[in-house]
Formats: C-alpha cells, structure tokens, sequence
C-alpha cells in the first residue's frame, strides 16, 4: 500500500531538485558585487552572515575610495559593482555628486537609520557611526577645562593643541559641518584660533597626533573615536582621556561609515537585499564592533569597551552638509592658514 505514495514521493522529489537546478543554473546564480574601502576584515564578517541568511553570494573589492570611486567612472554602464561602501559622508556624496549612485527609497532603512546619517535623497546611507571628539593628556588637562570645539580656539589652548592634517577628509567634514552650523565667518574665526594654537605642524593621522599627546608633546587634540580605542588596546597604560564636548551646545561631531547602491550595477534587487540587511540588528552589531564604532541603529548597544567611554549627545545635523559645504571647508581652512 505504501509502495506507491513512496514512488509519488521520490518523483516529487526529483522533480523539485531538477526545478531548483534549472532556478538556480549559473545564469541565475545570486550574488551581489561590493566595491569597499573600508578593508576586508571590517567587512568579511557581515558578507558571510549575509550568504548563510539569504543563499546570495558576494563579491566584494576592496581599495581606497579615491581609487573605487575612479573606477566607478571609467567603467560607467559597464561596472560590474553593485554596492559602493565607504567611509565619511564627504565621499558618499562626491559619489552621489558624480552620479554613481541609484536612489532606493526603503522603508526598512529609513527606520534602521536615523535621519541625519542618510541622504535626503536616499543615494547612501550611514552604517556606522564615529564620532569625531576631544582626546586629552590625563597628566596635563583637567577635563573640567574642557566644553567645546569652539573652546579649543581660546588663547588658554595656547601651543597645546596637536591637529591633524586639514588634507584628510575627517577634518574638512568636521569643518563642513562646524560652518553649516555657525556660517562661514564664526567658523573662519574659530578655526584661524586653533592654528594660532598649535604646538607642533598638523600630523599626518590620528593616531600620530594621539601619541604626540601621550608623549606630551601637545596636550590635547580631536580625532575619531575608533583610533582611540585601537591606540588604547595596544597600550592601556597611555594618559589619555576622551571628552565629549558640545553637550549643552549642538553635540558631538559625528561621521559615518556607510554605503549606496551603484546606479548601474547588475544585480539590483540583491544589493537592496544587502543594504537592508547591514542595517538590520544582526548585521549592525557585527559592522560597528568590529571598527569599534556605534551602530546607526539605535536599537543596538556598542560593543562593552566603546560603552565604557560614556554616553553622548550627538550633532543632529544632516550629513550631506559635510559633502554640500567641503569645498567651502577646505578654502576656509587654506584661509586660516590650517596645513
Ligand atoms: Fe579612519
């Protein structure tokens, strides 16, 4: 009696393995391809997770963004990049300003990321958040002395403030967003008061600018968050102390790791399936921790050591003003005599 409906059963079976080959034969075959300058080992982790949820497998290259982006343009309609991921909004806009990206108006994105880390034309979206703050020689500043950004312009800084190179990104967005917050001339006027700060020429990164603090060589400076946690991690012992400044005045300077879906990529509908799912709950945990960042996602708590360093209330600014106002940043810095 059994027999037959075991027969019935086996050629459903086959059936269906034969259908699945046919939907799934190499033309079919998902995958999604991911140009990335953020490195391999800050994104490895989330791709994986990605193909062990959906089946979809991806590609992904990674480079500096100056590079990608370049390569973006000279393949045009033929790229076969599907996703663009980078860091700081200042990049994700030049992508956006060149015409690289294709709007994607989800809804599971506009309620995974708050509003002023996304495009209001929704071409790129925040991922992560690092935030751009007040690192000070524990030995030397009382961080009762401590209030703003616009303090460090303040003549009791005097030869006591180490900066980064004003070539970098970061510091052309945080001037960006200082001027769309205090227009152009207050912001000239602060700025030209860190340079006449300055105990040493602007370095070259960071974490440079970190050590001359911790040698006491400058007694405080400003820089992203995740470089703090990595120079720390490498040496706990180092007396520095992290500031968050702005809080009773338009918070701290925040930026973004985060991505936008190529205008002509050839798989469309699974780069929406990823970018939803980097800002899904699972993915962001991975994503931030992994750069010691903040998650976009305000349903997620940092990772335990990035906790440790406090909470703080963050500038609520729209980021496209770091990408819209960075050409007027980088002349107001060449102005005030910032290298
Ligand atoms: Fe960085």
């Amino acid at each position: 009696m059994c027999i037959p409906s075991f027969n019935f059963h086996i050629i459903t079976t086959s059936f269906l393995i034969s259908l699945f080959v046919f939907v799934s034969s190499p033309l079919h075959a998902e995958q999604v391809v991911v140009y990335s300058a953020r490195i391999e080992q800050l994104i490895k982790p989330m791709f994986d997770a990605f193909t062990n949820n959906t089946g979809i497998k991806v590609k992904y290259t990674t480079d500096k963004e100056g590079a990608l982006l370049a390569r973006l343009q000279a393949e045009g309609r033929n790229t076969p990049a599907d996703l663009f991921i980078t860091a700081d909004a200042g990049n994700l806009w030049a992508a956006a300003q060149a015409g690289l990206l294709r709007p994607f108006d989800s809804h599971i994105l506009k309620s995974n990321i708050p509003e002023h880390l996304r495009d209001p034309n929704n071409e790129w979206f925040g991922l992560s958040i690092r935030a751009r703050t007040i690192i000070y020689n524990t030995d030397k500043v009382d961080p009762e002395d401590l209030s703003t950004y616009e303090d460090l312009a303040d003549s009791k800084w005097k030869k006591r403030l180490c900066l980064r190179t004003s070539k970098k990104v970061y510091n052309q967005s945080l001037v960006a967003m200082m001027i769309a917050e205090h227009g152009e001339a207050e912001t000239e006027r602060i700025v030209k008061g860190w340079v006449s700060n300055l105990a040493t020429d602007p370095l070259s990164d960071d974490t440079r600018a970190m050590e001359f603090v911790a040698a006491g060589r400058c007694d405080l400076t400003i820089v992203n968050t995740y470089y703090y946690g990595r120079l720390l991690e490498k040496d706990p012992n180092l007396p520095l102390g992290i500031f968050w400044p702005n809080q009773k005045d338009g918070g701290v300077h925040v930026n973004i790791s985060g991505a936008g879906l190529t205008r002509y990529g050839k798989n469309p509908q699974a780069a929406e399936q990823l970018l939803e799912f980097l800002s899904s709950i699972s993915a962001q945990k991975l994503f931030a921790d992994v750069n010691m960042e903040y998650p976009v996602n305000t349903n997620i708590m940092p990772d335990p050591l990035v906790a440790s360093w406090g909470r703080f209330i963050q500038s609520n600014i729209n980021l496209a003003k770091a990408g819209e106002l960075q050409t007027a940043a980088v002349k107001l810095m060449d102005r005030a005599g910032y290298k």
